[in-house]
């Protein structure tokens, strides 16, 4: 496997970053989940321009334009003779002192993998995803901007592992107020009387690109949304919920701490949005030849 490291492609067993590097010893750092399907990049601007978002907004200067990085993305995944895949792409405040000063640090890493991935078996396509409410809560906003997708994952990892404890296969996440906030990697979608609603960015939710494209979707289909905060109340007794993200796409949920949603299948305007999406991510994005 080739791996992009500041500037070069390297193999897997030389692309090492260093233990000083604040993105280890802090999580200081931002990083991007992108897919490729049929060699055509998915939505490949609008990463990038959130990674450069994200590291605007953790005060992180990139040595590189947004086409110049675009370009990178697409040599990695062309490196690698992938038709199909997933890209991370990962940005760290780069090699300093002990010292949680990232002025300590000169200049920031990047690293790029394209590979494959696989978040869940295909039976949960099929059936649906159990969820459970975690305990852990979403950092506020002004504790951790909800936007910025950094390196500091543990919240998400503590409610994961929650969820997997208890048998479930992914957990929601309520911010300090006990409003919904997100998945611990996933949008979550509700349908309610022929409605679409999602929890707002302010209420903990990352800006996720998937999430955008079914707002899009949600227009092109005729399907009415809103983004609002919203309770367990209305997971419980909503006819239908979905979760999105760029390694999960879209994946319908049966359940939420056991009670069964609609009739515990997956629903019909969720398969209009699964279809809908599948055939746009199948047809766009850039392309790598
Ligand atoms: N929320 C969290 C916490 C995530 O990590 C992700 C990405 N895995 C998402 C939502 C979905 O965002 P996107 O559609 O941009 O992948």
């Amino acid at each position: 496997m080739k791996i992009w490291l500041d500037g070069k492609l390297v193999e897997e067993s030389e692309a090492k970053i260093s233990v000083f590097d604040h993105g280890i010893l802090y999580g200081d750092g931002v990083f991007e989940g992108i897919r490729f399907y049929n060699r055509r990049v998915f939505r490949l601007e609008e990463h990038i321009k959130r990674l450069f978002e994200s590291a605007r907004a953790i005060a992180l200067k990139l040595p590189w334009s947004e086409e110049e990085v675009c370009q990178y993305t697409i040599d990695t995944v062309k490196a690698n003779g992938l038709d199909d895949g997933y890209v991370r792409l990962v940005v760290t405040r780069g090699a300093g002192g002990l010292g949680l000063s990232p002025y300590l640090c000169e200049t920031p890493s990047m690293f790029i993998i394209a590979s494959t991935i696989k978040l869940y078996p295909q039976e949960h396509y099929d059936n649906g995803l159990s969820l459970i409410t975690c305990a852990t809560r979403r950092p506020a906003p002004g504790a951790l901007m909800p936007q910025v997708k950094s390196l500091n994952y543990l919240n998400n990892v503590m409610a994961k592992i929650e969820a997997i404890q208890a048998g479930a296969v992914e957990g929601v996440m309520l911010n300090e107020q006990g409003y919904v906030a997100e998945c611990t990697g996933d949008n979550i979608f509700l349908i309610k009387d022929g409605r679409l609603i999602t929890p707002q960015v302010s209420d903990g939710a990352l800006d996720g690109i998937t999430r955008r494209v079914i707002l899009e979707l949600a227009d092109q289909l005729g399907v009415p949304y809103e983004e609002r905060s919203m309770t367990r109340y209305d997971i419980y007794t909503s006819d239908e919920c979905f979760l999105t993200g760029t390694a999960a796409e879209v994946i319908p949920v049966k359940s939420l701490d056991q009670r069964e949603i609609g009739d515990g299948k997956p629903g019909e305007v969720t398969l209009r949005f699964i279809s809908a999406f599948r055939e746009l991510a199948g047809s766009t994005g850039a392309s790598i030849d």
